[in-house]
């Protein structure tokens, strides 16, 4: 039998012994919790991602249900896995397959391809795992392993590490037979090697179930691969945001559909620019942009949050009205109002915003 068919085999028996067992991954696949795990696991942790997605499966059952609800509802039920643009994605595809395609999800890479926030390696994911399609997929994960078993030495985010990486999954993905893992199964299979046993660091190579086809490792150095770009320091930012209150309310404002954090709520101010105090930023940014004066006052805490690309120190002061009345600025918020504990508790804010809300 020829080595590639051996290790699949391997693999496939490992992943049927030792798959995490997944509420997504249970029975017969079905296509709804499938895609709202595939969408909601982008970026995020499965630890992390799996108490929200029982919360998000538990508030909207089935595709009617979140096609039904109304935009805020969607965000609040997202609130604290970040990358806001994935529920707001979420959100169009399922109106757009209930209103569109009877409630009835595509079975095909290119029509999942099709719906909002779908893109290239999740179409593969679902058209492998619920349609049972052979589309190849490629993540972190799988680069890591394929540039171990073969002990490549380019850099897998280049393009040509790339390249390479997408014609070797073409290649391993199973010809369709009764020996043969089912492509959805070989997918999965892969990238739960890397994420459980071929591990970016200490891989596990002694309880790996194909270390004797993995060339990284008779080398004897797996870490190695895939070769790595030196990491630059993401930039930091600082930003001031305000208080103001009235009574037991403070004035929130809705960032504008579009761009980053899309329509969640914050307390209003900005960026400190070089050789600006975070005071002077705070009172700058709500003339320029709420056409209120204010007088800053006590620094009420700090909040250090990471972004995907940058980082930022958020610092809360409480500021008292000097002249005129907050107005929304369209580039920054569409809207303000005054919010206490119970509007806290409904509104969707960013996960640094939130935090900040204990200060008051
Ligand atoms: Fe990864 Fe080690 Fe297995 Fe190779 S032998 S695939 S490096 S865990």
């Amino acid at each position: 039998m020829k080595k590639e068919s051996l290790r699949r085999r391997a693999l496939a028996a490992w992943y049927a012994r030792s798959a995490r067992p997944l509420p997504w991954r249970a029975g017969k696949p079905d296509p709804y919790r499938a895609w709202l795990a595939e969408i909601m696991l982008q970026q995020t942790r499965v630890s992390q991602g799996l108490p929200y997605y029982h919360r998000f499966l538990k508030r909207f059952p089935d595709v009617r249900r979140l096609a039904g609800a109304s935009e805020g509802e969607v965000l609040k039920a997202w609130e604290g896995l970040g990358y806001y643009s994935r529920a707001r994605n979420l959100h169009a595809a399922a109106r757009h397959v209930a209103a569109e395609q009877a409630g009835v999800f595509p079975d095909t890479a290119e029509g999942w391809r099709a719906l909002p926030g779908v893109g290239p390696y999740t179409a593969a994911a679902l058209a492998s795992t619920v349609n049972g399609h052979p589309a190849c997929l490629v993540d972190g994960n799988v680069k890591r392993v394929l540039s171990r078993w073969f002990a490549r030495e380019e850099e897998m985010d280049s393009a040509a590490g790339e390249r390479w990486c997408w014609a070797m999954a073409e290649r391993l993905m199973p010809p369709a037979g009764l020996d043969e893992p089912s492509p959805g199964d070989w997918n999965q299979a892969l990238m739960e090697l890397g994420a459980l046993v071929c591990l970016p660091k200490n891989p596990a190579c002694g309880a790996c179930p194909v270390a004797r086809w993995c060339a990284a490792r008779a080398k004897g150095a797996p870490e190695r691969y895939p070769a790595k770009k030196p990491k630059k320091k993401p930039p930091h930012v600082e930003v001031a945001a305000g208080a103001l209150r009235r009574g037991n309310e403070v004035l929130l404002g809705r960032r504008p559909e579009g761009g980053m954090l899309a329509g969640l709520w914050e307390f209003p101010g900005g960026k400190i620019e070089p050789g600006e105090t975070p005071k002077a930023a705070l009172a700058r940014e709500w003339r320029e942009e709420l056409g209120a004066r204010i007088i800053v006052g006590a620094r009420l805490g700090a909040v250090d949050h990471a972004y995907s690309h940058f980082t930022m120190t958020l610092i809360l002061y409480a500021c008292r009205l000097r002249q005129g009345s907050p107005l929304p600025a369209p580039l920054k918020h569409i809207e303000l109002r005054w919010a206490g504990p119970a509007a806290w508790r409904r509104l969707a804010l960013p996960a640094a915003s939130r935090r900040l809300l204990e200060f008051l």
